[in-house]
């Protein structure tokens, strides 16, 4: 283990996150957890926590629309509920894929990208995303389906885990969960289900959504069309033909 040094930068940005603090009345500093599918905000030891729980600070999910569990009473912000404006890095807008700048998903210019931190995994091609200071299309805590991938169905409630399902999820876990990843975006911001669609990129540039099909845990989705639609199929191809992960022999 590395022992931790203290600089003068890192006394500076612990005033600064004292003052800020104050500011915020508590807000940013206190955290409170919420789960995949509620509306509530809650105490770590909380029952409703059962399923999953994911740490946020109680700003962020006032911000995001949570309230208080009525049963374990959580903190709520003081002053009559509300919070005083923030003063926070300027947001970014949506990153959209189109012909004119981003046309391979290798060349990801994450600088213009919405930043995020994976905190919770679903399967293969499904995760929840903690987007601080969202701009106005987003909440903090998205629930994100990569665009253009599908991997094998490992929780789908009337189907049976399929063939290779659990490898393609243990390896978005292992790649992902609690990682920075960099979002973009395509035609539809959305699908059906409310959950956001984006390409992940990971801090070196490169496109999760392709590596998955290229590494053979996934199929190019075609069923929509999407801008690396092209791209993707020739990324299956190849596994295909390299054998790679769920085409490699039973
Ligand atoms: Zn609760």
């Amino acid at each position: 283990m590395k022992p931790v040094t203290i600089n003068r930068s890192l006394i500076r940005g612990m005033v600064i996150s004292i003052l800020s603090g104050l500011f915020l009345l508590g807000a940013g500093d206190t955290t409170v957890y919420v789960t995949n599918s509620g509306s509530k905000y809650h105490r770590e030891t909380c029952t409703s926590l059962s399923r999953s729980k994911i740490a946020v600070s109680l700003e962020d999910a006032l911000t995001s629309g949570y309230e208080a569990c009525a049963v374990c009473k959580p903190p709520v912000p003081s002053q009559g509920g509300v919070l005083p404006a923030k003063t926070s890095p300027p947001r970014k807008s949506l990153y959209r894929i189109n012909k004119t700048h981003l046309t391979e998903s290798s060349q990801g210019e994450i600088a213009r990208m919405v930043p995020g931190e994976v905190v919770g995994h679903v399967d293969g091609d499904t995760l929840r995303v903690r987007i601080p200071n969202p701009p106005p299309e987003l909440k903090t805590i998205e629930t994100i389906r990569m665009l253009g991938v599908d991997t094998p169905e490992t929780v789908h409630p009337h189907k049976p885990v399929e063939r290779f399902g659990k490898e393609a999820s243990d390896f978005t876990k292992a790649r992902l969960l609690g990682k920075p990843v960099y979002l973009a975006f395509d035609w539809e911001l959305r699908d059906r289900y409310g959950r956001l669609l984006a390409y992940l990129y990971t801090p070196d540039g490169c496109c999760f959504n392709a590596a998955l099909i290229q590494e053979g845990y996934g199929y190019a989705y075609v069923s929509y069309t999407f801008h690396f639609i092209e791209e993707f199929k020739t990324l299956e191809q190849a596994a295909r033909k390299g054998k790679r992960g769920l085409w490699g022999d039973p």
